[in-house]
């Protein structure tokens, strides 16, 4: 890994920051030491995982892609880096991101922009593209993501690999630099189902550094994971798919839908009855989620002022060295996210949007409820197209907005939801992946796990 990491890098730019060779080896060899006393070693023993840049790790620089954060070491570790760590992992680095998880292609990124391991010319997907990219590679094993409006699972369905979003709360977000605190999760990512289900195993859990996350009880993920030869023919028997109608309307590429009723094909051909559910609320909940993420973030950022932390651009007066600090440090999506965030904050313009905003989020979680009440799971694409070019979106923020429309929804009801590849597009010189979403109950990352993992 550590091999193909250093031939790749120069061409994907996923990092932002690589461990030293030797720091990672010693670990390794600590572990090897530990299996060779018949000491314990954890399900991640020597497992190398990259971290989104937004997660906080007390080794390296957590900088969220922003200037802001340039050479900031937390002094702690996030709960989902020390329970990796608990587990056994080995954290390999930290993976490039949108400044702060605001875009959809990492080409907002304050450092650099990530390539698409499969064509080079083409964006990863964001926010997580480093993390997706980087296991699309193999240049680490797993990856840490965050998931805020689609970050782990756009990523993941552009890159090619496994993507799984948990239920709000399911994993602790102390240490996940917050973007919009209502909506963010950290999510994992892995070249399979299995993968990503192990390490959902160790980061899940109560903590008591953050109040929102869940006491709900972790199920054994692992035990869904029956090997293909000891399951008839017909596996799934029984379960109900809902095909979500909306999704698959003008907008979304005719390959993309057909590569969605190739899925829904071969589940039926599992044992699951497939029917098409209707969700009208299904388009709102854009405007809705780019009116909260935004007022949430321009709360949530307010506290970079050049004193806490993080690049401080000195001046005589204390308003000015805030401004010159906050001017200097974000970078313009950032920004343009706080003005809109805070405009629709403002009095006199609050029940026009905000709660207006939160009225839909009301409406698209009771869409979802009784659209799971029918079935089991409901269906969707991940994303209305496949990888698109470097700079094709880039000064174009409402058709990169666009994009997000099948996964923020997910967001707002805080449910779990699993990418997985369903197939390829031909894309001029390249062939690019295609990935479908399943879009679970709260808590019940069981089933999208043992759907996914036969799936597959
Ligand atoms: N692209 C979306 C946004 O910019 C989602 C980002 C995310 O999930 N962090 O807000």
């Amino acid at each position: 890994f550590l091999d193909r990491l250093r031939r790749t890098e120069p061409h994907l730019k996923s990092f932002l920051y690589i461990s030293p060779a030797d720091a990672v080896l010693k670990q390794a060899e600590e572990i090897d030491r530990r299996i060779q006393n018949n000491e314990e070693v954890g399900p991640l023993a020597g497992v190398l995982v990259g971290v989104k840049d937004n997660i906080c790790t007390s080794d390296m620089p957590s900088t969220a892609g922003s200037k802001i954060l340039e050479n900031y070491r937390p002094p702690y570790d996030a709960t989902a880096v020390k329970k990796l760590r608990e587990n056994g992992a080995i954290i390999v680095g930290k993976t490039n991101l949108d400044e702060f998880g605001m875009g959809s292609t990492t080409e907002a990124s304050a450092y650099q922009v990530t390539a698409n391991p499969w064509d080079l010319s083409r964006v990863p997907g964001g926010s997580s593209g480093g993390s997706a990219a980087a296991v699309s590679a193999r240049q680490c094993v797993v990856s840490l993501g965050s998931d805020t409006g689609g970050s782990v699972r756009q990523p993941a369905s552009f890159c090619g690999v496994v993507g799984l979003k948990p239920t709000y709360g399911r994993v602790s977000r102390y240490g996940l630099v917050a973007y919009a605190s209502s909506l963010d999760v950290i999510g994992c990512l892995g070249s399979s189902v299995a993968d990503t289900g192990i390490v959902l195993q160790a980061v899940s859990g109560h903590d008591k550094f953050d109040a929102t996350s869940s006491k709900q009880g972790i199920p054994d993920f692992a035990s869904q994971f029956i090997p293909s030869d000891y399951l008839d023919s017909k596996p799934l028997n029984g379960l109900r798919v809902g095909v979500i109608r909306e999704t698959l309307e003008d907008g979304v590429d005719p390959d993309v839908i057909s590569s969605l009723q190739g899925a829904a094909s071969h589940l039926e051909d599992l044992g699951c009855t497939i029917s098409e559910v209707s969700f009208p609320s299904f388009s709102v909940g854009l405007p809705a989620y780019y009116i909260l993420a935004s007022s949430e973030s321009s709360s949530n950022l307010a506290r970079y002022d050049g004193v806490r932390y993080g690049n401080q651009i000195f001046a005589d007066e204390l308003s000015s060295l805030y401004g010159h600090s906050r001017a200097g440090g974000f970078g313009t999506e950032v920004k343009l996210r706080i003005l809109m965030g805070t405009y629709a904050l403002s009095a006199g313009y609050y029940d026009a949007y905000y709660k207006r905003a939160q009225q839909v989020r009301t409406l698209v979680q009771k869409s979802f409820k009784a659209a799971l009440e029918e079935n089991d799971v409901l269906i969707s694409p991940a994303a209305p197209s496949v990888a698109y070019r470097i700079g094709e979106k880039k000064n174009d923020p409402l058709a990169m907005y666009a994009g997000d429309i099948m996964t923020v929804n997910v967001n707002l009801a805080g449910l779990p939801a699993l990418v997985l590849p369903c197939g390829f597009v031909e894309g001029g010189s390249s062939s690019l992946p295609v990935g479908f979403q399943m879009i679970g109950s709260a808590f019940d990352e069981e089933k999208l796990l043992k759907i996914g993992h036969i799936f597959e």
